[in-house]
């Protein structure tokens, strides 16, 4: 060891995720990296009066966790904004409502996010017309829907954006209608964003605190790296990028960010001749974003076949694409020309295919290089299309907690063909490339509710039911390693963070208790999904110690 270290941690069980070196006791870091790894003599050794000691009592640490999928400045701002994610029934939503409503000024817009009515007994949106019963006929509404991908207005709102019976779809989304062809309040992806411009844009100094905010709480997490994720062609890339780099400028941002780029920005890249990978250790530019389909539950997953529950005259039986086959070719390519890898979201099986198909055309034509395309979620996928990812070299970039959340909508949705979803055994065991988030705030951000779903497939407060596709389960080593090391590689960080490994940047986590004694889940149904963090380390740094502030 040839620098003194400033800190050892030692008498740990140390799970390094580094193949050449799994297990240790002690790790040496001087300033912001580790400089060593090994058993307790051979490091206690290297230390001088200046290193500070932590005896770690034999607990479990683990390199830093990466979401490789949350859309963080969305849910950074979503903790101040009506969250309706607890609300079990749509009477229960509107009454949320009308008290928010009744403690905010008349004008001022109601934004919020979370509510999910396929968990409700009566699986219903609210109308426009039930919203105006609950807010003030000047104040505009907007609530996402948990998974982003459609939300509800009021009147005041479809006023604003001008939205009535006259006006189109646009392209990529749909106006919701009564019969009588009123829009009925309810729109579905892109026409969201005919609403989304009336809102008035956040002050910078709202947008530091609340992406502070969201940093302490993913330290709290164990989380130390995120991919940050565009939405289909929101406004949000410029407020993100700014709010980061003022933060990184203050010495501030104790995150590292691979912030993903939304494809119609890829023109201004251009323009500067800005490429992948383009930053520093803490925020970097990674993806360009684009967008193949919507979602399961809002039933715009672009299927071969029609969901099971499609009414009859249903325009759009097989869900929606949101971009064309040939301009997402093309959007491709040129992300390519200037030296960008493409994150791709697919969820249907139709969806998944034609990126495949794409990317294998590209593939023919163009050695990619550097940084792996990825899929984000390949959440149904037929089985010929499946080892297809690990033959084009492409990263699946998934959610083990949807499984969870999706199991009773995926059996209902998709009937026999549920067997094609969340498949992260076969895609592991395909050789693919995999990389773990949380999709947060359409999901948990909590990682350990993660590990759980990929270990077990069920939910933890109802471990007496069997698991949901038991061969889709993962080890803990394998889940591990894609919120780790895999979401690492699929960013092109492998040499910075990942294990715990000299020469690495010293993000770590200490936990609570031994994962590894836990895997058995019939003896701890929720041990691990219960995991607390005892402390994260950022950059050799303690950011969170647990009961401290
Ligand atoms: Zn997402």
């Amino acid at each position: 060891m040839l620098i003194s270290p400033t800190l050892i941690l030692h008498n740990a069980k140390i799970y390094t995720v580094d193949e050449s070196r799994p297990w240790a006791e002690a790790v040496a870091i001087a300033g912001s990296h580790i400089v060593a790894v090994g058993d307790n003599q051979q490091i206690l050794a290297a230390r001088t009066e200046k290193t500070r000691l932590t005896d770690l009592d034999n607990h479990l640490v683990l390199p830093g966790l990466c979401d490789a999928h949350i859309h963080f400045h969305e849910w950074s701002l979503g903790q101040g904004q009506l969250l309706l994610n607890g609300v079990g029934s749509k009477a229960e939503m509107l009454e949320a409502i009308r008290k928010w409503s009744s403690e905010s000024k008349p004008e001022v817009w109601i934004i919020g996010r979370g509510w999910n009515e396929t968990l409700w007994p009566n699986a219903e949106m609210p109308t426009r017309q039930e919203l105006d019963e609950v807010t003030s006929s000047l104040q505009p509404l907007i609530l996402w829907r948990s998974d982003m991908h459609c939300a509800v207005v009021n009147s005041r709102t479809l006023a604003l954006a001008g939205i009535n019976r006259t006006r189109v779809d646009p392209d990529g989304g749909l106006i919701g209608r009564d019969p009588d062809g009123e829009p009925d309040g309810r729109l579905y992806e892109l026409a969201i964003n005919l609403a989304t411009p009336y809102i008035p844009d956040p002050e910078p100094a709202f947008l530091e605190r609340a992406y502070i905010q969201g940093q302490k709480t993913l330290h709290g997490l164990g989380i130390t790296a995120i991919h940050s994720q565009r939405m289909k062609d929101q406004r949000e890339g410029p407020f993100s990028l700014s709010t980061l780099l003022r933060l990184r400028e203050n010495d501030a941002l104790k995150l590292r960010v691979n912030s993903n780029i939304a494809a119609h920005d890829m023109p201004h890249l251009g323009a500067l001749g800005l490429r992948s990978g383009y930053g520093d250790d803490y925020l970097r530019l990674g993806h360009i974003k684009l967008f193949t389909d919507g979602t399961l539950g809002s039933k715009t997953a672009w299927m071969l076949e029609p969901l099971e529950s499609v009414e009859r005259g249903d325009p759009h039986p097989n869900g929606i694409c949101l971009t064309k086959p040939e301009e997402m070719a093309k959007a491709i390519e040129m992300a390519g020309q200037l030296g960008f890898p493409v994150s791709i979201h697919a969820i249907g099986d139709r969806a998944n295919r034609e990126v495949l198909d794409i990317l294998e055309e590209i593939s023919r034509s163009s050695s990619q290089q550097g940084t792996a395309h990825r899929i984000e979620h390949v959440q149904i996928i037929d089985p010929a299309d499946l080892p297809r990812l690990k033959e084009l070299g492409v990263t699946a970039s998934v959610q083990p907690i949807h499984a969870l959340d999706d199991m009773e909508i995926a059996d209902s949705l998709l009937g026999d063909r549920s067997d094609r979803a969340y498949r992260f055994g076969a895609l592991v065991r395909s050789g693919t490339q995999v990389a773990f988030g949380s999709d947060a705030p359409v999901a948990n951000p909590n990682p350990f509710l993660g590990f759980h779903a990929a270990l077990f497939r069920q939910r933890p407060q109802s471990m007496q039911n069997p698991p949901w596709h038991s061969d889709e389960r993962l080890t803990l080593e394998e889940t591990i390693f894609g919120y780790t090391l895999g979401a690492a590689e699929a960013a092109g960080w492998q040499d910075t963070i990942g294990s715990i490994t000299p020469g690495k940047r010293a993000d770590l986590i200490v936990l609570d208790r031994d994962l590894f004694s836990l895997v058995d889940a019939e003896k701890y149904p929720q041990g691990i999904a219960g995991t607390r963090v005892d402390e994260t380390i950022f950059d050799g740094e303690t950011v969170f110690k647990y009961g401290g502030e």
